[in-house]
């Protein structure tokens, strides 16, 4: 579904990473792990564009992502959604007018039925009775499911999430974790970055182990856990397990 072929990118002068090559088949389920600082979000948002990656090339199917317009940026967006650590809602409206607007502008969906379709995803979130409520009366987890809602109102092919349950609190954490493992379930591909090792191993088919500027490794959860290939990573274990 995505393809990354030797993708650099520098802040300034700053190496983030360098000549990174990896591949997203349908359906997978991939966590990028890593150290703090290694790039993981920055190699997220370049996924779909919201950085500028400065070299190499992104292909999402057949269609280069790194050579295109605004317009076909917005379109891969739909496709290609996200769900960010912070949730990114819109504060001045309604959980339900959150998933309504881009239905609405970007589905082109008439007001009822954008609200039957977002009344549906907060169901499948667990969320109906906060239709109407405004994201700041909601905790972090449930702000979190709505952003998910939201995300899955594209029907995406793909999506990314960079920490989402990071600014969570603990009780809420496993909430989110078994959306996402529902989602893996039901086939939908996903690249995240997380923290939650435990979700790392037991739900994706490939770790992404990203420091030193690279993707150091790539494997099974299995082989990666049990027997990593660098020092690198057997150290960045041993400090998070
Ligand atoms: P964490 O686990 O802490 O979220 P990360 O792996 O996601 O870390 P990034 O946020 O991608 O790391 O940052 C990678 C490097 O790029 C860091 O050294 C960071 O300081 C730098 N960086 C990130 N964004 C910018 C920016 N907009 N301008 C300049 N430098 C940046
Ligand atoms: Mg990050």
């Amino acid at each position: 579904v995505l393809k990354v072929e030797n993708l650099s990118k520098k802040y300034g002068d700053t190496l983030v990473w360098d000549q990174v090559n990896a591949q997203v088949m349908p359906g997978q389920v991939i966590s990028i792990i890593g150290p703090s600082g290694a790039g993981k979000s920055t190699f997220l948002r370049c996924l779909n564009m919201l950085e500028t990656p400065t070299s190499g090339k992104i292909f999402y199917h057949d269609q280069e992502v790194t050579q295109m317009k605004d317009k076909e940026l917005q379109s891969l967006r739909e496709h290609v959604g996200m769900v960010f650590q912070n949730f990114n809602l819109f504060a001045n409206m309604s959980v339900s007018d959150n998933i309504c607007l881009a239905l609405k502008k970007v589905k082109g969906l008439d007001e009822a039925a954008a609200k039957d379709k977002a009344l549906a995803l907060l169901k499948q979130v667990g969320l109906a009775d906060k239709a109407d409520s405004y994201p700041s009366s909601l905790s972090g987890g449930q702000q979190q499911r709505v952003a998910i809602a939201r995300s899955l109102a594209m029907d995406p092919e793909v999506i990314l999430f960079d920490e989402p349950t990071s600014a969570l609190d603990p009780e809420m954490v496993g909430d989110i974790l078994k959306i996402m493992q529902e989602l893996a379930e039901q086939g939908m591909t996903m690249v995240v970055v997380t923290h939650e090792m435990s979700f790392a191993k037991n739900v994706s088919d490939e770790i992404w182990f990203m420091a030193d500027q690279q993707i150091l490794e790539k494997g099974s959860p299995a082989s990666f856990f049990q027997k990593p290939q660098t020092e690198r990573a057997q150290d960045f274990l041993d400090k998070v397990l």
